[in-house]
C-alpha cells in the first residue's frame, strides 16, 4: 500500500438525508480546511437514489472529498418491514458491514481514523481490524449525547417513575428532560427495539478515541463540562469530545428555483418557511388544518407539502428525495390553492431549504426542529415556531423556546392531539409580530447567528475542535509511517 502523506479519514453515513448532510459537511470542513484526505461511504435505502441526485441535494462544493455510495444491502429477512425506522436503519448499517470491509481492504492509501455517525456502530469493528482510529459523530445536541451516555446507567426506578409515572428524567449537569418531551427510546411501546441499540451505542462510545458533536462550545457549555468531568457519565468522561458545530451547507450561490424566484419578489423578512424535514408527516386531518391555519394568518408562506400519513410521523424518510417532484398535492382542501393564491407557495416534497433560509425574505420557520434544520434556521438568524415530531426534536423545541428564547411553541404537546386552525392562526400572527413576542425572537436569533457563525472562524471554538482532530490524526500517521521505516 502506498501511504499519502496526509491523513486520511473514512467517514461513513446512514440513510436519511438528516443523517448524510451533516457527515458530509464535516468531510467537506476536514478536507477544505485541515489537511485531510476524506473518503465517505454512504449507505443508502432507496435502490433509485443516484450519487449525483443525492449531492445534487446536498452541496456543490465537494471536490476535495470522495463519496461511495455502498452497494445497496437486502434486509428483508433481518427486520420485519413493520418494524421501526430506527430498527430498519440498525439493520441497513449492520448489513453494510462486509461490502465497508471490503471497500476498505482494497483502498490504495490506508486510513488513519474511522467516523460514523450515531448509526454505525457495528462498522467501529473495522477500526482495530485496519488499526484505524475510532470516533462517533453525534449529528444532534450535546444535552442528546449526555442523555445518551447516561442511559445505560438509568436503573429501573428512575425509567419507572419517567415512563409510567411521568416524572422528569434527571440527567447529571443537564436540564432535565420533561415526561412531554422524551425520546421514544423511553416510552413504552412496540419500539422498545430500540433501548439496547442505544445502550449499545452508548457503550461503544465509552470506547471510542473521541466524540464528535454537531454543536458548539458556547451554545452548550454547561453540559459539555459536565460531559467531560461528572464522573456520572461513567467511562465517557475519558473520552475527547469535541463540539465541531454548527456544520451545514453552505448555500449554492448559483441556485435559482422557482422558490427562490418568488421569495424575490416578496418584502423583507415577511414570510414564514414551513418544513417538517427530510421525512416528516401529519395527518389527513392536521394537514387540512394547519392548511386553513396559514391562510387564517394572513401572513406570506413557503409550505413544503407531504402526503399525509396517519399514525407515522415520519412517513416519508426513507422516500422524500426519490419522489422531489410529485406534482399537484391533492390532499389539500378544496378551494385552498385559490384562496393563497399572491400569499402562499406549496413545493411539493422537497425545497431547497438552505437557500430559502438564507433568503432575506424569510421572517420564520416552522419546523419540525430536526438538529440539521435548527441549526440551518441558527445560522441564518430566522426565528422558529416549533412543531416536533419525532427522535429527539420535542428536546430541541423545548432548547429553542425555553432555554434560547427564539423559538414560540405551536405543535401538539402529546403526539395525536389535533392543533386547530385558530390556535395555529394565532401563534403564526404572533411569531410574525415584531412589536411583541416575533421582535424579541429575531433579536434572540439575530444574536444567535453572530455566535454561531463564529464558532467556525478560524479563532473559533469548533474550528479549534477540527484543527485538534486533524492534529492527533497526523500525529497518527506519523507514527505508522515512522512503525513501518522502522520495521
Ligand atoms: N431538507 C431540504 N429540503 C427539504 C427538507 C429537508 O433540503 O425540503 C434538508 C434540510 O435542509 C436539513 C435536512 O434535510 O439539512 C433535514 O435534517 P433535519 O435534521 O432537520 O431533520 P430530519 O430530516 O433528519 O428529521
Amino acid at each position: 500500500m502506498q501511504t499519502s502523506s496526509n491523513p486520511h479519514a473514512i467517514l461513513l453515513a446512514s440513510p436519511g438525508m438528516g443523517h448524510l448532510i451533516p457527515v458530509l459537511e464535516l468531510g467537506n470542513h476536514l478536507a477544505a480546511h485541515h489537511g485531510i484526505d476524506v473518503t465517505i461511504f454512504v449507505v443508502v435505502a432507496d435502490p433509485s437514489i443516484s450519487k449525483s441526485r443525492l449531492l445534487g441535494q446536498t452541496t456543490a462544493t465537494l471536490k476535495p472529498v470522495n463519496v461511495v455510495l455502498l452497494p445497496q444491502v437486502d434486509i428483508s429477512s433481518l427486520v420485519s418491514p413493520t418494524a421501526s425506522v430506527v430498527a430498519q436503519i440498525a439493520a441497513m448499517m449492520r448489513a453494510a458491514v462486509p461490502s465497508l470491509r471490503a471497500a476498505i481492504s482494497v483502498m490504495s492509501t490506508p486510513p488513519t481514523a474511522l467516523v460514523v455517525d450515531l448509526f454505525g456502530k457495528e462498522a467501529l469493528v473495522l477500526a482495530s481490524e485496519f488499526n484505524m482510529l475510532k470516533y462517533v459523530f453525534v449529528t444532534s445536541t450535546a444535552w442528546f449525547l449526555a442523555v445518551t451516555v447516561h442511559l445505560p446507567s438509568l436503573s429501573e426506578k428512575e425509567r419507572h417513575e419517567h415512563r409510567v409515572l411521568k416524572k422528569p428524567l434527571k440527567i447529571p449537569g443537564c436540564r432535565a428532560i420533561q415526561f412531554e418531551d422524551t425520546l421514544e427510546v423511553f416510552l413504552d411501546h412496540p419500539n422498545q427495539d430500540i433501548f439496547p441499540e442505544f445502550a449499545r451505542l452508548a457503550f461503544e462510545m465509552s470506547l471510542a478515541d473521541g466524540i464528535l458533536v454537531n454543536t458548539w462550545r458556547e451554545l452548550e457549555p454547561s453540559t459539555l463540562n459536565e460531559l467531560l468531568h461528572n464522573k456520572a457519565f461513567g467511562r465517557v468522561t475519558k473520552v475527547p469530545v469535541y463540539p465541531i458545530g454548527p456544520l451545514v451547507r453552505s448555500v449554492r450561490q448559483s441556485l435559482e428555483s422557482d422558490v427562490t424566484a418568488w421569495l424575490d419578489k416578496q418584502p423583507k423578512e415577511s414570510v414564514i418557511y414551513v418544513s417538517f424535514g427530510s421525512g416528516g408527516t401529519l395527518s389527513a386531518k392536521q394537514t387540512i388544518e394547519l392548511a386553513w391555519g396559514l391562510k387564517l394568518s394572513q401572513q406570506r408562506f413557503v409550505w413544503v407539502a407531504r402526503p399525509p400519513a396517519d399514525n407515522n410521523a415520519r412517513g416519508a424518510f426513507f422516500n422524500s428525495t426519490s419522489s422531489i417532484q410529485d406534482g399537484t398535492p391533492d390532499y389539500l382542501p378544496e378551494g385552498f390553492f385559490t384562496s393563497i393564491r399572491g400569499m402562499g407557495l406549496i413545493v411539493p416534497m422537497w425545497a431547497p431549504q438552505t437557500e430559502v433560509l438564507a433568503h432575506e425574505s424569510i421572517g420564520a420557520f416552522l419546523s419540525h426542529c430536526g438538529w440539521n434544520s435548527t441549526l440551518e434556521s441558527m445560522v441564518n438568524g430566522v426565528p422558529m415556531i416549533t412543531w416536533p415530531l419525532y427522535a429527539e426534536q420535542k428536546m430541541n423545541a423545548t432548547m429553542l423556546a425555553e432555554e434560547l428564547g427564539m423559538a414560540v411553541r405551536l405543535g401538539p404537546r402529546e403526539a395525536g392531539t389535533l392543533v386547530e386552525r385558530e390556535a395555529i392562526k394565532d401563534v403564526l400572527m404572533g411569531a410574525m409580530d415584531v412589536r411583541h413576542k416575533g421582535g424579541k425572537m429575531r433579536a434572540r436569533a439575530k444574536e444567535l447567528r453572530a455566535k454561531a457563525r463564529k464558532a467556525l472562524t478560524t479563532d473559533g471554538s469548533s474550528y479549534n475542535s477540527l484543527s485538534q482532530i486533524a492534529k492527533e490524526w497526523e500525529f497518527r500517521l506519523r507514527h505508522l509511517s515512522n512503525k513501518t521505516l522502522g520495521a
